[in-house]
């Protein structure tokens, strides 16, 4: 039976229930999958040359070739085979060797013309040499294509397996039904979708392979764009309940807080106002870099909302934070009376109330609740459960938010009646506006730009194993001048574990060889709740001088001593991350250090980190990031709750922009697509990352 596009991966031939397995744990499952299994990248052999003209090592080409003779050579004892060919151009002779490819022999015969795709090499006596390049013999030099795609290897299915499944498949992209109006692909001259899949594998030269990488890159983004704007559209549709201020008592509160606001801040809480007053629900994104002061601003929203009558809930990620954020909300809200305030995590549940902090057991805090008679929670989570129900909750502000694109409606059981509560995200991941423009279409943005303050920008530096010792000395000058210290052991993606093992390693090593005389503390993901939170408010209250840590270490920490923060084994984290990080420092007057230790300085890591040793500039960086990533590499963003893109068209701010507008007109003029059903249905079962 043949297959077809939506045959599932098992209907081809050769391909067993091990491999099955593997396709499924990288999302593929039907033969349209597979045929959306893009090439990373591409060698092209499409130059010739004649053997005359190698002289250079690295070049690829393709080349006409005789074969002379050859030997094959089995050698012991790790059955490795190697084949020995000397073949002729009419003037010279070109030695080639494989190695390992013993089915390569069979196809040699002496005196036959083959075309040869390789890329020159040096032998250890710097001669030019050829090392297992890819041969046709001339009959097949139809089917061969000199341009030839790299696939990213999924565990042992390498680019060659992709290769030949492909190949099976491939005539199935003439099935493949256009998909976009016609008039945006004449807008845009793409060419037709089935030609773009089929040249994206089997490009038959670089320029029809740019137009293929140009529609698919296009589809990728737009859908994108549709998807959110889609969602807006929705959002338009949902009622909420309008808050209004008082602008006497707003002041009041200001005038208590114990600083004068930034005008970033002030601009954001007046955008803020606005939504909060609008009778559809606020959907608003507020960013700014760590230390740019976020919580405050959750603060007054949560007081305009309870000045209301109604209730607030602020989500932290961590125990941690959440604690965090209830001592600050209390402290900005001290002048506010007959307020209560609730936390809420998995360990605790405590209320303020009249100057007072009381712990109360959970189903009480529930009842409260749902009698209205806590106005604001603080809460991690955990608060996502059924039986928390609230009286009349009306904001919900959301800390640290990685999943970009999720709709947090959708999470919450939170509809009150036929109301939906406006929603505040907040995150310290600066967003270029490539990707607001990509993916949150639906969201409005409010950016606090420059932290309070006149804070010294933090030197940061890279440290390899020449300059770690004076690195650890500079450290000891800082304890001994008081200040504090973090040290972020390396990311492990694969394994929390072994993310533990590392830092426990990590704490001896540092306690026992490099600071026996400081108390040093231990914070990793597998400690109980208490023992963290121990362990933090010792960091705090300055009890300890160095804090060793995952990279899991709670983000928006705040100790204003801490100056210096070393980052080992830099060259794993993403520069976004790296950039969070940092910003666990600098907090307070003192001048901060940030050391970015890597084992590895090779010229490409050290040029990715050198972005941070220039800029503090958290959009300046992310913009780095996107540009540095070449395609098939942004698997990092991935973690970022990113959606998943094949092509990387992120970089590409022109088609963005463009894409945006062609998506906005679209849209506007055809709110559900219903001339456009096939559209519809892509969209439905693309890359669904907004549900
Ligand atoms: P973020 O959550 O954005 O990282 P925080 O809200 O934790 O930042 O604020 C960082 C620190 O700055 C806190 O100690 C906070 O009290 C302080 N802060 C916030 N706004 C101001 C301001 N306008 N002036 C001075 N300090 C401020
Ligand atoms: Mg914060």
């Amino acid at each position: 039976m043949n297959p077809k596009l939506t045959s599932p991966l098992t209907q081809l031939s050769g391909i067993g229930p091990k491999t099955i397995a593997k396709l499924h744990q990288a999302n593929l499952y039907t033969v349209s999958d597979l045929l959306q299994y893009y090439p990373y990248r591409y060698d092209d052999y499409s130059q010739h040359y004649t053997i005359k003209q190698l002289k250079t090592v690295g070049l690829n080409f393709h080349i006409e070739l005789k074969l002379q003779d050859f030997q094959q050579k089995q050698l012991w004892p790790r059955r490795f085979t190697y084949i020995k060919a000397n073949f002729s151009d009419g003037q010279n002779i070109l030695p080639i060797i494989w190695f390992n490819n013993p089915y390569i022999a069979k196809k040699l015969k002496k005196q036959n013309t083959y075309i040869i795709l390789g890329t020159t090499s040096y032998d250890k006596y710097r001669n030019l040499n050829l090392v297992n390049p890819i041969i046709f013999s001339k009959d097949e030099i139809d089917k061969s294509p000199l341009i030839v795609p790299v696939y990213s290897a999924i565990g042992s299915l390498n680019s060659q397996w992709f290769q030949r499944q492909t190949k099976k498949i491939i005539s199935l992209a003439a099935a493949c039904l256009e998909f976009l109006p016609s008039d945006i692909i004449k807008k845009l001259n793409l060419i037709p979708y089935s030609q773009a899949l089929y040249n994206i594998h089997y490009p038959p030269n670089n320029q029809e392979l740019q137009k293929a990488i140009y529609r698919l890159s296009f589809n990728e983004i737009f859908l994108l764009q549709l998807q959110s704007l889609s969602l807006k559209n929705e959002q338009v549709q949902l009622r909420a309940q309008p808050v209004k201020y008082n602008l006497e008592k707003f002041k009041k509160i200001i005038s208590n807080l114990p600083f004068t606001l930034t005008a970033w801040q002030k601009k954001a809480i007046w955008d803020i106002i606005n939504d909060l007053g609008q009778d559809k629900p606020m959907s608003r994104l507020l960013e700014g870099d760590v230390g740019t002061g976020k919580t405050v601003i959750a603060a007054l929203a949560q007081y305009i909302v309870f000045q209301n009558g109604y209730q607030s809930v602020f989500i932290a990620p961590t125990e941690i934070l959440a604690q965090q954020h209830f001592t600050k909300i209390i402290q900005y809200l001290s002048s506010v009376k007959k307020i209560s305030i609730g936390l809420l995590t998995r360990s605790k549940s405590e209320i303020y109330h009249q100057a007072k902090i009381k712990n109360i057991s959970k189903d009480t805090l529930k009842k409260y609740l749902k009698s209205g008679k806590i106005n604001l929670l603080i809460a991690t989570h955990a608060v996502w459960q059924p039986d928390i129900q609230f009286k009349n909750l009306n904001l919900v502000i959301i800390d640290e938010q990685h999943r970009f694109g999720v709709d947090q409606r959708n999470n919450l059981s939170i509809r009150q009646s036929v109301f939906f509560p406006h929603v505040l995200t907040m995150t310290a991941t600066p967003i270029p506006r490539s990707l607001a423009l990509t993916i949150l279409g639906h969201l409005a943005i409010s950016t606090l730009k420059s932290p309070p303050g006149q804070r010294l920008p933090i030197i940061t530096k890279i440290v390899t194993p020449q300059t770690l010792n004076s690195t650890y000395q500079f450290i000891h000058q800082q304890i001994k001048q008081g200040y504090q210290i973090y040290f972020i052991c390396p990311l492990i993606n694969e394994s929390p574990k072994l993310q533990t093992k590392s830092a426990i390693e990590e704490y001896q090593h540092l306690k026992k060889n490099i600071f026996p005389q400081y108390s040093i503390g231990l914070l990793h993901g597998q400690l109980k709740s208490q023992e963290k939170k121990s362990i933090m408010d010792k960091f705090y209250q300055g009890k300890i001088s160095i804090l060793v840590s995952t990279s899991v270490i709670e983000v928006g920490i705040d100790v204003a001593n801490a100056t210096v923060i070393f980052i080992s084994g830099a060259e794993r984290f993403g520069l976004a991350s790296l950039h969070q990080l940092r910003g666990r420092v600098g907090r307070g007057r003192a001048q901060s250090y940030c050391f970015l230790s890597t084992d590895k300085p090779n010229p490409k890591t050290v040029k990715r980190l050198q972005t941070l040793v220039q800029s503090n500039d958290g959009f300046y960086i992310a913009e780095a990031d996107l540009k540095l990533r070449g395609p098939g590499e942004l698997t990092g963003l991935r973690q970022s709750g990113l959606p998943d893109l094949k092509m990387a068209s992120l970089s590409n701010q022109e088609l963005i922009k463009k894409s945006f507008s062609l998506a906005q007109e679209l849209i506007s003029q055809n709110p559900e697509l219903k001339k456009y059903p096939l559209l519809k249905e892509k969209l439905k079962n693309s890359n669904n990352f907004m549900s």
